[in-house]
């Protein structure tokens, strides 16, 4: 018997493969159209903000979802973005799997999903199969329409043939909201502690779980988005490159380097986005520490031939792509071709 598709809808709030083919392709046939039924919890996650009216709020509590929203940009740049999209440094198996956990705080799907959307992006950038492309498709859905459509729900596996040999990461991709609930359990432990031993910050648990969680979520989730949408049109274009990214020391700030985005759609390979040392770019910062510790290792730089070609300003694009200068890149996207 099939499955209503209203029900497989509900079932895709916790299960993200549920009603897709056993191999997680892609279901092609599926319209390009907002899905109601399945993005009622995106919408719910902004609503749910607004109950900050009936729990207050605290120097603590607003303190702590700023600082969820830092910890977790982190997560979202560092590792969903130059790790598992890009490949641009290495790490142990253990390393990777405590990195995914960490991404899956953001509630921004599972690390396959998203690095599956995002080489797309490369492929195709501001051409029309690019689903966010605000040059294409308009800035409300290049900023966050795309991901309310049903076509965009299913993980594309043949976009991460190196991630999905990894049953763990596997796990967590199909069971994405797993992580972002169990997340939301500690902020309202975290104010619930806090209300009985710390009474004198004035906090609770559910004021916590408002503000360390769903705010913090929310204003992480369209800061990220700034990439896709923004980064396409505001900021200055250093590289001559084949799409209409920009870079934008404003994006580079609230995105912890990402602003640097048309220097990344240059080199993707690279760890670094800001590849000169006036961009600052904090998510580079952080993994030379973790670099330091011995947790990250073997980080992609920028070559210098690859950073000073095709400058606009420069006019030196006869010159040839020279080859990737390490074995490890397959490719200078830095990420492996699909599989057929
Ligand atoms: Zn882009
Ligand atoms: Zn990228």
């Amino acid at each position: 018997m099939k499955t209503p598709a209203l029900v497989i809808s509900i079932m895709r709030w916790f299960d993200a493969s549920a009603g897709v083919s056993v191999d997680g392709n892609f279901v092609d046939e599926e319209p390009m159209r907002v899905e109601w039924v399945r993005t009622i919890p995106f919408f719910a996650m902004h609503g749910v903000c607004f109950f900050a009216i009936l729990t207050g709020w605290s120097w603590t509590a607003v303190g702590v979802a700023f600082a969820m929203y830092w910890i977790r940009m982190f997560a979202i740049t560092g590792i969903y973005h130059r790790y598992f999209s890009h490949r641009t440094y290495k790490t142990s198996r253990v390393g990777q799997f405590f990195m995914a956990l960490w991404g899956g705080t953001c509630a921004q799907k599972g690390p396959l999903w998203w690095a599956a959307h995002h080489r797309h992006h490369h492929r195709h950038s501001d051409q029309p199969d690019d689903v966010h492309s605000p040059h294409e498709h308009g800035f409300l859905w290049a900023h966050m329409g795309w991901i309310t459509s049903r076509k965009m729900f299913p993980t594309n596996y043949k976009n991460v043939p190196d991630l999905a040999k990894y049953p763990e990461l596997v796990f967590l991709n199909r069971y994405d909201s797993l992580v972002p609930f169990l997340t939301g359990v500690a902020m309202f432990g975290l104010g619930k502690a806090l209300e009985i031993w710390a009474p004198q910050l004035g906090t609770t648990g559910w004021q916590m779980l408002v503000w360390g969680f769903f705010i913090s979520t929310v204003f992480l989730f369209h800061g990220t988005c700034t990439i896709n949408s923004l980064a396409h049109l505001i900021g200055r274009k250093r590289y001559d490159t084949t799409d209409h990214s920009k870079n934008s020391f404003f994006l580079a700030i609230i995105t912890m380097g990402e602003g640097w985005h048309n220097n990344h759609h240059h080199y993707p390979a690279s760890t670094r986005q800001g590849f000169y040392w006036w961009e600052i770019d904090m998510t580079y910062y952080i993994l030379r520490g973790f670099e330091k510790l011995g947790i990250i290792w073997d980080l992609n730089p920028v070559p210098e031939s690859h950073r000073d070609r095709n400058q606009i300003a420069n006019a030196d694009e006869a010159k040839p792509a020279p080859k990737p200068e390490r074995e490890s890149q397959i490719s200078i996207l830095g990420i492996p071709e699909p599989t057929v």
